[in-house]
């Protein structure tokens, strides 16, 4: 069990390092979890802490109510956040919240991300909730978060940033970075005259061969 923890926390470490060295998150920015195989517990990343520079020892084990198990550092501010989701989606055992740029800029002037004209979003990530502005860190964000992670793996949050879901904390971290990537190709696309969207009989298609494909891809991938 140890070894898989340490396996578990340094994916953890990786993952928020991948997001810092992206630009996906600034400062003490953005937050990583993911759930302990067989257990009710969940491992999260410290609390204002730069995630860019996390060690081992930094990562704290908290129970869904929130409750410290073990570690030495205060857990996310998010860690409501982070445990309703859990308690509302049993397929999910990673989350990813971040702050990217040009996400964030669509969930700051409150645009939805989802016009159906990237094949790679259709397939990876479906279709992206847009959750409405609650308080970082309350019980109230949580609240509203796990209602919209019921039936979406990607949501933007209000005036704040982006939440991705994942069976593995792989499959996770890669929708923000596709969701990001969408946000920079929505914007170039409306620029130069507003994207052509595909028709519905593609996106079915793609909905379901590739995203097929894509899942058992990303199974194979997993931590
Ligand atoms: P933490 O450092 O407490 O995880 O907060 C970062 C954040 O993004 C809050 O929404
Ligand atoms: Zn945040």
């Amino acid at each position: 069990m140890k070894q898989t923890v340490d396996k578990l926390k340094a994916k953890i470490v990786e993952i928020s390092r991948r997001l810092y060295q992206r630009g996906l998150v600034a400062g003490a920015g953005g937050n990583v979890s993911v759930r302990i195989p067989d257990s009710s517990c969940i491992l999260v990343t410290p609390s204002g802490v730069c995630k860019g520079y996390l060690n081992l020892s930094d990562i704290i084990k908290v129970d869904l109510d929130g409750k410290i198990i073990e570690g030495r550092l205060k857990p996310t501010s998010e860690t409501p956040m982070h445990t309703e989701i859990y308690k509302v989606r049993r397929d999910v055992n990673a989350v990813v919240h971040a702050h990217p740029p040009f996400s964030t800029g669509f969930a700051c002037a409150r645009v939805p991300l989802n016009s159906p004209i990237f094949p790679e979003v259709i397939a990876m990530i479906g279709e992206v909730a847009m959750v409405e502005y609650a308080t970082p860190g309350t019980k109230e964000l949580a609240m509203k978060v796990a209602e919209a992670a019921r039936n979406h793996d990607a949501l933007l949050l209000a005036n704040h940033g982006t939440i991705t879901l994942g069976a593995s904390l792989e499959q996770a971290y890669q929708r923000t970075e596709v969701l990001e990537e969408f946000a920079k190709i929505l914007l170039v696309s409306t620029l130069l005259g507003g994207p052509k969207p595909l028709s519905s009989e593609e996106v079915r298609r793609i909905r379901g061969l590739d995203a097929e494909k894509y899942r058992l891809e990303y199974v194979k991938h997993a931590d």
